[in-house]
């Protein structure tokens, strides 16, 4: 470690690097280490094998040695540079290499390949371990075990050209874990060993159709799970909330910075250009160990960003901190966008998702989400034949703590401060599927069938008690309490692969006017019938929504009917899960859609919110989905928020709506409330 900190000291002494990395020395754990140090054709192993590699290009009897492979600056000295289908090939794959009973693959990337549709393997043991970026730019790892099994493990930050990441695949033995850039992304349990099968060989990199693009440094191969990847947190001392900021607003440098034990403080400071600044200095005492004897620090650091800054900026992030007699600087430049705030409609629908289960004191909840500017809020209150609140219809109420009242005391709390509330229903899944009233409902046929046979635990639109249930429990909630509406959701099908039971079969031949052939594969992908089985599963559930809109609207013809879907091209919808969502619109049979645009990329954000505007056209207002806290990610910040609301609304959106603010969040207050003074004034509704 002391080499390596003299090392650190240098490089920041002549300036050569902003970055600071330690360079990876071998241990008593390390099988191959490739630091990619020297040139020639050879790539030197300094692990305990000396498995010295090469690199080749091609395939089969067309396979040669690269002779001069290039090398460009890494993040620690030298990396190698991978062209197509070249691949570094060690001398042998000795076992030494499978079979472990413990295992680290870590590896230092950059891939240059912008087409995000490509798969890369970067490093491929086939059938032992593999770490690889796959379509859509996410990290993938796979280990198989004795018997072959495959395990995988899914990244969830996006991987993007031109940047360097390192990625790390572990473990101990019980757990398999993925990592990036120092940080846990994905989990797995696993026991038995590696598999020991001698199989095809190590590659690093591809010569076949994954092929890798782009430069590697710093691979290492260990026989014990590393938990601790500190010239990986050394580089990644810095990141950016969000990388679209709103003019005006603010811009927020996360500092978590790795340095020895024997510094006393760190200053950490941030720039926008010469427009603002700001800067914070953690004391080595607010610091935690991280091992190694070293010291990992954490702040914060928010730059305003005036009105009318707009265009492509660069933010800029140092560290610095004395070392051994020496100032040592640590700078990172990220690209920031940053477009002018569009102004809020006067009238706006500003909602957020909740659910009824979880709320205790409805006068906190709604009362915290008036505080946030918003003005409606959308309950879950059911799921299936499961109602979460004092419900008339069925057996199972699960009436949370103990309130029988609760829709009316959250109705009387949303009064109170200006929000209109909306319930929703989860209307086709089973709620409770393993309670005695929902296995009856399975013995009456009443549940979905696969192309198998097997029940699946949701309710059959083809079953008349079924589709009697989805419309009284809409109808129930306007005829019963004092709200502004009701929305369905899951309103379709779990998957594709359903419903194949006995009765939708009779209505699909009654439909087409024969018996099917060969049932069910003539309905199935590539079978003659499956257009028209796709249009009956989606006509089975817009039957429901048909007759469930007319009767809410019989019963109160002021509610507002919204839905919840798939926020994808409306035809795929339909494919997937027999949604046919833009018929709705346009057949008048909501007054609202909400789609469930929750993803976290800002580009595909702007593209799924425009098709959905696209397709309903001028039926009816979208509410823009937002991931506040979703299957999309978690929103920690303010400036995350705030991005996609701009664009929501530049897109000429009515109204957004959040998922989710549910107790015991504190997303009004970390997240939502920051944005009162500049994107969320007043509440939305009209001056009175
Ligand atoms: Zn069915």
């Amino acid at each position: 470690m002391h080499r390596a900190m003299t090392i650190l000291a240098l490089l920041a002494a002549t300036g050569a690097f902003a970055q600071v990395v330690s360079p990876i020395e071998p241990d008593e754990h390390t099988l191959l280490l490739y630091r990619f140090e020297g040139d020639g054709g050879t790539i030197v192993d300094g692990g305990p094998l000396r498995l010295d590699g090469s690199v080749v290009a091609g395939e089969g009897e067309d396979q040669r040695a690269v002779d001069a492979p290039q090398r460009a600056d890494g993040v620690c000295g030298q990396a190698l540079t991978l062209a197509s289908r070249q691949a570094i090939v060690p001398a042998s794959t000795p076992d030494h290499l499978r079979g472990m009973d413990q295992l680290t693959v870590e590896v230092w990337f950059r891939s240059t390949n912008e087409d995000a549709s490509h798969r890369q393997r970067i490093v491929l043991y086939w059938e032992h371990y593999l770490i690889s970026i796959f379509e859509g730019g996410r990290l993938v790892g796979h280990l198989y075990d004795q018997d072959g099994t495959k395990y995988v493990l899914r990244g969830h930050q996006p991987i993007h050209p031109g940047r360097w990441y390192q990625a790390a695949l572990t473990w101990d033995g019980e757990r398999a874990k993925l990592w990036l850039n120092g940080r846990e992304q994905a989990t797995v349990r696993m026991s038995g060993t590696i598999n020991a099968v001698p199989g095809s060989g190590l590659q690093v990199g591809a010569v076949g159709d994954d092929w890798f693009e782009g430069q590697i440094d710093e691979l290492r191969i260990s026989n014990v799970a590393r938990t601790a990847f500190p010239a990986a947190r050394q580089y990644d001392f810095c990141r950016p909330t969000e990388t679209l900021a709103i003019s005006p607003g603010t811009a927020r440098m996360v500092f978590e910075p790795l340095v020895p034990e024997s510094v006393t403080s760190v200053a950490c400071s941030a720039s926008l250009g010469d427009v603002a600044e700001g800067s914070d200095t953690i004391a080595a005492k607010m610091m935690e160990p991280y091992g190694g004897g070293l010291l990992l620090g954490s702040t914060e650091v928010v730059l305003d960003v005036p009105e009318g800054l707009t265009g492509e900026r660069v933010c800029t992030a140092r560290v610095t901190y004395e070392h051994d007699g020496e100032t040592v600087t640590q700078e990172r430049e990220f690209p920031m966008t940053i477009e002018p705030m569009v102004e809020p409609p006067p009238i706006e629908f500003r909602g957020a998702w909740t659910h009824s289960h979880r709320i205790e004191d409805p006068e906190d909840i709604f009362s915290r989400m008036a505080a946030a500017g918003l003005n409606a809020a959308v309950m879950r209150v059911r799921r299936g034949e499961t109602a979460y609140y004092n419900s008339a219809l069925g057996p199972i109420s699960e009436v949370p703590f103990d309130n029988a009242n609760l829709i009316e005391d959250c109705v009387a709390a949303c009064k109170r401060h200006g929000i209109d509330l909306h319930c929703y229903v989860n209307n086709f899944p089973v709620g409770s599927p393993r309670s005695d009233y929902a296995q009856q409902l399975r013995e009456e046929g009443r549940w979905q069938k696969n192309a198998r046979g097997e029940d699946v635990p949701w309710l059959c639109p083809s079953h008349p008690a079924n589709l009697d249930l989805v419309e009284a429990a809409m109808v129930e909630l306007v005829r019963d309490y004092d709200i502004a509406g009701v929305q369905y959701d899951f309103i379709r099908y779990g998957g594709d692969d359903v419903c194949f039971c006995d009765r939708c079969r009779a209505s699909f031949e009654e439909r087409i006017g024969h018996p099917v052939e060969s049932w069910p594969d003539d309905c199935l992908e590539d079978g003659p019938l499956h257009d028209v089985w796709l249009d009956h599963r989606a006509d089975l559930i817009t039957a429901a929504v048909r007759r469930t809109s007319a009767a809410v609207r019989a019963q109160d013809p002021g509610a507002v009917i919204s839905a919840a879907v798939f926020a994808m091209p409306p035809e795929e919808a339909k494919r997937r899960v027999g949604q046919e969502w833009d018929l709705w619109c346009r057949e008048g049979l909501l007054d609202a859609l909400c789609p469930m645009s929750y993803t976290a990329d800002n580009a595909a954000y702007e593209q799924t919110v425009s098709l959905i505007l696209d397709a309903v056209g001028d039926y009816v207002p979208v509410y823009a989905g937002i991931g506040l806290r979703s299957g999309g990610g978690v929103m920690r910040y303010p400036e995350q928020l705030a991005a996609k609301i701009n664009i929501a609304r530049r897109l000429g959106t009515p109204g957004f709506n959040m998922f989710c603010i549910t107790p015991t969040t504190d997303a009004p207050e970390t997240v939502v409330i920051p944005l009162r003074e500049t994107l969320l004034p007043g509440d939305g509704r009209p001056r009175q």
